[in-house]
């Protein structure tokens, strides 16, 4: 039965090996008219398709030890089969640090979940002639327990490879890491002072857009910070390799009733709750009194809803001045 298991095992993993290289063909083909954004994807999807395989064994497993346990057959050893298991250990072991160490030079999601499948069979094999030769020499059906414990082994990992090319497909946070060299980036231009609405869509490995949106003073030229803006979009693609749309924000720095108010909002609005913050802020003066407009970056897991939370800083708002000051809020949620 364990033989039988570790011969399915290897002809599923035939098969994932042709599917990651097919996925991977796939993958690399240009954009085109209909996908201009790539094939990127079909490498993730490819990925996900042999999870899906990978659980399907770890089942299959699982489902023929337990009948095993129920129904104990008698162990044979010959050399030849032990020779044939040792073979297939060593060949799997090679196979998973071969396609971890491509995975992490090209960057694939596909070939990581492959490597990981190559080491959860190198250990199920080794399980099934460790217990072959404890069965050998006590008469205790052992492989069948084994093959029970190599099935939760495979189920666990097929399980962190489906999360692995299933978050990416769904569009995930990116790397914290990136997010803060971008940021350091575009903080260097001495004419930004801030940014915000940072979003980054990938569409496959290498192939990422990203948009922000770039607080420039008000004051300044305009034509003058077009052209830093410019720039910091061509840096941006050249350093990253992303393709990246910056939108400009002004900010009014030099006046101190805007900056006094900016910060009294900033205030208030971090008592509703402390994770909140708050940016494009600007005013407009009414004949009755003066609007207040302002964007509040609200994270996803903020206990209270977008009512309770708009209403909650507009009566903040209100009890400013005696009324004199309205607020115009835009809730954002954070894409980073
Ligand atoms: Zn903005
Ligand atoms: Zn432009």
């Amino acid at each position: 039965m364990a033989i039988t298991a570790d011969a399915f095992n290897n002809l599923s993993d035939a098969g994932s090996s042709v599917i990651t290289l097919v996925g991977f063909r796939l993958a690399g083909q240009r954009a085109d008219k209909n996908h201009p954004f790539g094939h990127g994807r079909l490498e993730y999807l490819s990925g996900l398709l042999v999870s899906l395989l990978i659980l399907l064994v770890g089942v299959e497993l699982g489902k023929a030890s337990v009948q095993k346990i129920f129904n104990p057959e008698p162990v044979v050893l010959t050399a030849l089969t032990v020779g044939v298991l040792a073979a297939s250990i060593g060949i799997k072991l090679w196979m998973s640090v071969f396609n971890r160490s491509l995975s992490r030079r090209v960057k694939s999601a596909a070939m990581a979940a492959v490597a990981t499948d190559s080491l959860s069979d190198a250990v199920a094999t080794s399980a099934v002639l460790l217990s072959l030769v404890i069965g050998h020499f006590t008469g205790f059906h052992a492989d069948a327990w084994a093959g029970l414990l190599v099935a939760a082994f495979i189920l666990r990992a097929g399980w962190g490879a489906v999360r692995d090319t299933l978050d990416p497909l769904l569009g995930k946070t990116p790397d914290p890491e990136l997010v803060r060299a971008i940021e350091e980036t575009v903080m260097r231009h001495s004419d930004i002072s801030g940014l915000h609405d940072l979003v980054i869509h990938d569409y496959g490995p290498g192939r990422s857009i990203m948009s922000l949106h770039a607080e420039v003073p008000a004051g300044g030229d305009l034509m003058a910070l077009h052209e830093t803006i410019d720039a910091l979009e061509r840096e941006l693609k050249e350093r990253f390799g992303i393709e990246t749309t910056i939108h400009m924000d002004p900010i009014v720095t030099d006046d101190g009733v805007t900056t006094a108010l900016r910060e009294a909002v900033e205030h208030l609005v971090r008592e509703v709750n402390p994770q909140l913050s708050i940016h494009d802020f600007r005013m407009t003066a009414g004949r009755t009194h003066t609007n207040l407009i302002f964007d509040v970056v609200v994270p996803f897991n903020c206990p209270l809803n977008d009512r309770e939370l708009e209403q909650s800083v507009r009566t903040r708002v209100r009890a400013l001045e005696d009324g004199k000051y309205d607020a115009v809020i835009q809730l954002d949620r954070s894409y980073v």
